[in-house]
């Protein structure tokens, strides 16, 4: 079987596995590997029945309707191929799908990703140019696929080729950045959690030998850091202690960097961690207000723990990065105020305020999703979120807040360059872009063009 895989690039980068495989757009210019589509190209490419082709757009940024250009000259055909889209993308990805379909009228043409799922409803009777819609991990559907399966093994899962991909691109801060994963999905029913909603409330773990195959495979490749992209890193500690003693005994010398809940962690494990490399740690507080936290399912049992184990891991050289969000419907002024309050007490190196973006929907809901639920280049769907604070002053709030913290660190002029530069050039841009009626074709134009600028030169 000929099969192509592809993601669309309409100018905006985007981070395709992050939220829940929703994707992100990103301003921050570092280019993300989506680990899901990653695997799945690899899980393709190990069969034997199949010939593979690959396009990850956003890394090469060709834009799509270059990609459309070129993919039409070369007078080549394919059984199959699969779209990965994005939900900040889903209108231009659609009509990426529809030119493809004029393009290869005989292609069986699929559409994966959170998105597709969301959308299926819709797709099925607005869309009938796509054949199928992919509404689980694609790379769990390529290995059901090419093992005739229905049991996910990611122990069973080859070692992850970031040599079919243009992987010198995936750099965070121009440092080459590579990701693997020990598990998948999570556990923990945090009810507004994209993940817990793409993979059921569930934890898939990859043994840890397989684990140290593939660090060994990437290492080969130089990564100044790798980075460990589970959900929810330590959810076992055990197999985590056993991952790092590993690591150690085997004398294998790399950076890492993971997510977890670290109000669960203990000394002798961070030990253990930072002996294996461990260098920096993200973590999720969310909200100051307990009684909010628990409406949400999230658990705060240990959250006392945070300040003291932020401090510990001060203490031996691990950079610590909070994550925190403003406007969940409950949130009001003093709840928001309760949030920079715990930012503050917590204190870690770094601490990220970002806007509640609702996509976790009851089965009800998504039923009656359209595209037009969602804002192009944005990470929310419609703004008329039913809440207490309205968008103005939630974005006023994570503004103000990402500003306080950085004067209490010192991070002034680091800040605006790293983030209120970037960020605010990105506003201008896909606020140009939104307001372009005529699809792919004519933002491709504007892209290509930078039309926003020349508009301010004017
Ligand atoms: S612990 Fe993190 S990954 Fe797990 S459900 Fe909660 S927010 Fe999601």
């Amino acid at each position: 079987m000929k099969l192509l895989l592809l993601k669309g690039y309409y100018g905006i980068n985007v981070h395709g596995d992050s939220h829940g495989d929703l994707g992100c757009t990103v301003y921050d210019g570092n280019i993300n590997p989506d680990i899901v589509f990653i695997m799945a190209a690899t899980i393709a490419h190990n069969s034997k029945d199949i010939e593979l082709e690959v396009i990850d757009a956003i890394a090469e940024e060709l834009l799509a309707d270059e990609m459309l250009e070129e993919l039409n000259k070369r007078e080549k055909e394919y059984d199959s191929i699969i779209i990965k889209a994005c939900a900040s993308t889903i209108k231009l990805d659609l009509e990426l799908a529809q030119k493809l379909k004029e393009i290869f009228p005989k292609t069986h043409l699929s559409f994966s990703g959170h998105i597709a799922k969301l959308l299926k409803k819709w797709i099925n009777f607005n869309a009938k140019y796509i054949d199928e819609i992919i509404d689980i991990p694609l790379d769990f559907y390529m290995y059901k696929m090419v093992n005739e399966t229905d049991e996910i093994d990611l122990s069973k899962f080859p070692c992850i080729n970031y040599t079919l991909f243009p992987y010198e691109k995936y750099k965070d801060q121009g440092k080459l950045r590579l990701s693997i994963q020990t598990s998948r999905g999570c556990m923990m029913g945090c009810r507004y959690c994209p993940y817990n909603a793409f993979y059921n409330n569930k934890i898939y773990y990859y043994d840890i030998d397989k684990v140290i195959d593939n660090i060994k495979c990437i290492i080969k490749l130089n990564p100044e850091v790798i980075l460990f992209r589970d959900q929810y890193f330590t959810a076992d500690k055990e197999r985590i202690r056993t991952l790092c003693k590993k690591i150690i005994q085997e004398n294998i010398k790399f950076k890492w960097s993971c997510e977890t809940r670290i109000e669960l962690l203990d000394e002798s494990l961070i030990d253990l961690m930072v002996e294996s490399g461990l260098f920096m740690i993200c973590f999720g507080v969310e909200s100051g207000d307990n009684k909010l936290l628990d409406k949400y399912n999230r658990n705060i049992s240990n959250y006392q723990n945070i300040s003291t184990i932020v401090s510990y891991l001060r203490k031996k050289g691990v950079l610590t990065l909070g994550f925190y969000i403003i406007g969940f419907s409950e949130d009001t002024w003093e709840s928001a105020e309760n949030t920079l309050k715990r930012a503050i007490e917590v204190n870690s190196d770094i601490a990220q305020f970002s806007p509640y973006e609702p996509c976790v929907l009851d089965a009800n809901k998504e039923e009656c999703l359209t595209p037009d639920n969602f804002i192009l280049f944005e990470n929310i769907m419609g703004k008329d979120i039913n809440r207490n604070l309205c968008q103005e002053e939630v974005d006023y709030l994570v503004n103000a807040y990402s500003l306080i913290y950085n004067c209490i660190k010192g991070e002034l002029k680091n800040n605006y360059i790293n983030e209120y530069a970037k960020k605010t050039e990105h506003i201008k841009e896909i606020s140009y872009l939104q307001n372009i009626k005529t699809g792919l074709k004519g933002i491709c134009s504007a892209v290509r063009e930078k039309e926003w600028e020349r508009k301010d030169a004017i």
